[in-house]
Order: structure tokens, then C-alpha cells, then sequence
């Protein structure tokens, strides 16, 4: 199968968003939109067949989808129920308005039930007369899936207490939200990915997520020909910070088009 891919990023911070509310540091108060960062998400456009995917419902997932001008989604693929993954997850009824039909959402078995306590009232029989989003939930199991017969692949790395479901489809993969990628996984998507979206946060070591050189080094592991980090800090400058990463790896900005 032959399709082509087209990544729009959504938002590249890190849970609080850049810039952080209350902070008056050099780059909460930039003037450069490429350091305004919504929480991190992707739009994933496929074409042939023509299939539009979104990676995460973060806060902000309203006023992406009005930015992006998308008036339907063919899938939700999430990665984790961390609040800045999920918490705009309700805003997905608007599409219901318009299509009238169950959003598929894909997401790993060890995050359905804290899913299912955070939003309730979406398996619910409540009595309300509203409109609620309309899912149909899957979950994932060992294996690609498929979607409209483009085989996703997909694998859960670790995230202190829980894990985040890393996504890959044909040459393409993301990433958010890992400490790191066990050897067992790098052996099976070695030299498969050209270009990856994935977390970097900062440049300083974190417990629970890869840092800006750790990724950078998953990249060269991977063999990715284009690396793009992702889920950053205020730490991050996007001129300043530019300048000294490795040939082939760059930061991402809210609203960059990447096409593969
Ligand atoms: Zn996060
Ligand atoms: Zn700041
Ligand atoms: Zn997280």
C-alpha cells in the first residue's frame, strides 16, 4: 500500500503550555510565536485513502482544531490519560454534530480505566438529553491495527508510574512522554523511520521523560534521517536552541507543516 503523509503539529509544550501562567521569564514573555506552545498533539493527514487522525485531545484541542479549520476526524489515537493528553478529550462532540457517527478512539488497555474515571459520564446512561461524544472505544492489542487498511504500529514505553503508546505508520512515528525507548523496541523500529516526532522537554535530565540530548541520541539509535522534538519547556528558545542541535534534528513550533 502506497499513501502519503502529511503532520501538522499541534501544540510542542510540555503540560503547563509555554508560556507558563504567572511566569515573566525570557521565554514565556517572547515575542516569537514559535515559542507559544499548546500542549503537545499532532493532526495526521493521510491520503489514499484520505484519512485524518489526531494524536491526543489536549486542553486546547478546541481552539487546534479551529486553528487547523478540521471539520472531521476519522480517528483519535491516544497516548496516555496524563491531564495535558486528555483533558480536551469532551470537545470531540462537536464533531458528532456534523457526522453523526461514533469516533473511533484507540488507546492502550493499562490507560482504559483511569480514562473511563476521568470522563464518566461518556459511558453512562445519565439522563441527560445533550449531546455527549460519541466514541467507540478499541483497545489496543499486541500487533498493528489498522485503519481504513493503513497499518498503524504501536508500542508502550515507559512514564514513571504508567506508560505512553508510541505511534508508527509506514516511515513516520511519534513519540511523547517516555523516559526512554527499551532495547527490545529500538531493535524492531530500527531503520524503519525516516521522520519522527518526539518529546525532548529540556535540556536537563527529568525522572519521568526523555531530555532534549537523550532523545536526540534515541534518534541516531533509530537510524531517523529527521528528528523533531517535541512536549518542551520554557527552558527552550526556539532561535537560540536551534542553533546547536546536530545536522538533522530540529525543534518543533505550533503549526508546522512536516510532509513525508
Ligand atoms: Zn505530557
Ligand atoms: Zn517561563
Ligand atoms: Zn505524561
Amino acid at each position: 500500500m502506497s499513501f502519503s503523509l502529511r503532520v501538522r503539529v499541534l501544540g510542542c509544550g510540555t503540560s503547563t503550555g509555554v508560556p507558563i501562567i504567572g511566569c515573566s521569564c525570557r521565554v514565556c514573555q517572547s515575542a516569537d510565536s514559535k515559542n507559544h506552545r499548546l500542549r503537545s498533539s499532532i493532526l495526521i493527514e493521510i491520503s489514499n485513502p484520505s484519512l485524518q487522525l489526531v494524536v491526543d485531545t489536549t486542553p486546547e484541542f478546541r481552539v487546534q482544531m479551529l486553528r487547523e479549520r478540521v471539520t472531521h476526524l476519522d480517528g483519535v489515537l491516544m497516548t496516555h490519560t496524563h491531564a495535558d493528553h486528555c483533558h480536551g478529550f469532551d470537545d470531540l462532540r462537536a464533531f458528532y454534530f456534523w457526522n453523526h457517527r461514533a469516533i473511533p478512539v484507540w488507546m492502550a488497555h493499562a490507560h482504559v480505566q483511569d480514562f473511563q474515571k476521568r470522563f464518566p459520564y461518556l459511558f453512562q446512561k445519565t439522563g441527560y438529553l445533550g449531546t455527549v461524544a460519541l466514541i467507540s472505544l478499541h483497545t489496543l492489542s499486541q500487533g498493528a491495527f489498522q485503519i481504513e487498511g493503513v497499518p498503524i504500529e504501536h508500542t508502550e514505553l515507559p512514564h514513571g508510574s504508567t506508560v505512553s503508546t508510541a505511534y508508527r505508520i509506514g516511515s513516520f512515528a511519534y513519540a511523547t512522554d517516555f523516559q526512554f525507548f527499551p532495547d527490545a523496541v529500538i531493535e524492531a523500529w530500527k531503520g524503519k523511520i525516516h521522520t519522527m516526532v518526539a518529546s525532548g522537554l529540556r535540556f536537563q535530565p527529568h525522572p519521568t521523560h526523555s531530555s532534549i540530548p537523550e532523545t536526540i541520541e534515541l534518534f541516531r539509535r533509530l537510524g531517523v534521517k529527521r528528528g523533531i522534538l517535541t512536549h518542551l519547556t520554557h527552558d527552550v528558545e526556539y532561535v537560540r536552541d536551534s542553533i546547536g542541535l546536530p545536522a538533522g534534528v530540529e525543534l518543533a513550533y505550533d503549526g508546522m507543516t512536516i510532509d513525508l
